[in-house]
């Protein structure tokens, strides 16, 4: 078995066993044998004796300080999509890896500071900010994550703690007033529809006469709130965000508020179908010594199994960056 298998058995079986036992979903037993896992004991005071030696016996054989923390994410992943398919939650999809790689290394290429403070305001599951925190080697980052729904936000939590990576998480809306420091960059896979709270949105510069606002368009203005001076901003977006009949307001915000500096197209293969197609948006708020690149880097992403392919776009990625970062980091 691959380290990944080991790890997916390991909090499947758990998971599964804490199912049966506390008669609540997979999910739910999932976040439970993860913090079970972290604590290094069995935190349900209500199991039988045989459940509690079954499970302890699944967490004694499984080191965790063997692992990577890649393969924790990657297992703790598959458990969390096999709970999903369970429960299906449209608005819930974990952002997938190629995706969160591809996030991880912008953030890489963008940032070069040695210590830095991440957002993530839809941090759903954690998959995103995981991948991406687990790929800035060499660097110390305090993230935070804000995420509404309380079980994803346990999910979370668990994954952060099982991968060591420092995270403050709130649960709540993130737009309502959030209190949380400016990062350095906030990255989002937004989530996409209409904001039902007409009188929060009223307070947003991108709000609509009449009719609810989309709350990806205030997700932007929120984080960009929540951006410091300069500060980078990576979100997934859908490929029509420019486009809507509310796209007039977004305009108007990023022009007066930020710079944009890319935008990358993901593979259609990526997607079930071409309306649900995506791309990355990288802006920058503004600020002393902000200048918006020479042109845009925008690009259509290649599909990421075709390796000489993305080889080709990185370089082309690398001269975008000798040609147009003029800003001092
Ligand atoms: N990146 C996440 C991951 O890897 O699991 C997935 C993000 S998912 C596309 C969008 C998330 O935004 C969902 O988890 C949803 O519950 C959350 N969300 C939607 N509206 C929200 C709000 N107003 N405040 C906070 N979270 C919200």
């Amino acid at each position: 078995m691959t380290p990944v298998e080991q790890l997916f058995t390991a909090f499947n079986t758990t998971a599964d066993l804490l199912k049966e036992e506390l008669s609540c979903t997979y999910l739910e037993a999932l976040a439970e044998t993860g913090e079970n896992m972290f604590q290094g004991t069995v935190l349900q005071d209500e199991l039988n004796e045989v459940a509690k030696k079954r499970l302890e016996k699944v967490y004694k054989d499984i080191n965790l300080e063997a692992f990577s923390r890649e393969d924790i994410r990657k297992g703790f992943q598959l458990a969390i999509l096999k709970g999903m398919k369970e429960h299906v939650q449209p608005n819930h999809q974990m952002t997938p890896d190629s995706i969160g790689m591809f996030i991880g290394y912008l953030v890489n290429k963008f940032i070069d500071k040695k210590s830095f403070t991440l957002l993530d305001p839809a941090v759903g599951t954690g998959n995103l900010l995981a991948t991406v925190l687990n790929q800035q080697t060499g660097k110390e980052i305090d993230s935070v994550g804000v995420e509404i729904d309380d079980l994803l936000i346990r999910l979370a939590f668990v994954n952060a703690n099982l991968q060591k990576h420092p995270v403050e998480f709130f649960n709540q809306d993130s737009l309502e007033p959030l209190f949380v420091d400016p990062a350095d960059a906030v990255i989002c896979d937004l989530p996409v529809g209409y904001y039902p709270n007409d009188l929060r949105a009223d307070t947003y510069e991108v709000k609509v006469k009449e009719g609810h606002t989309y709350s990806h368009h205030m997700f932007i203005e929120q984080s960009t709130k929540h951006a410091k001076d300069g500060g980078y901003l990576f979100f997934l977006i859908p490929n029509g965000l420019f486009e809507s009949e509310q796209a007039p307001m977004l305009h108007e915000f990023i022009k007066k508020h930020l710079i944009v500096q890319g935008v990358l197209q993901l593979p259609s293969s990526l997607f079930k179908n071409k309306q649900a197609a995506k791309s990355i948006l990288i802006l920058q708020k503004n600020g002393e010594g902000v200048a918006a690149p020479k042109q845009a880097l925008l690009a259509e992403l290649p599909k990421l199994s075709d390796g000489p392919a993305v080889n080709r776009m990185l370089n082309k990625i690398d001269v975008w960056f000798q040609e147009n970062k003029t800003t001092e980091k």
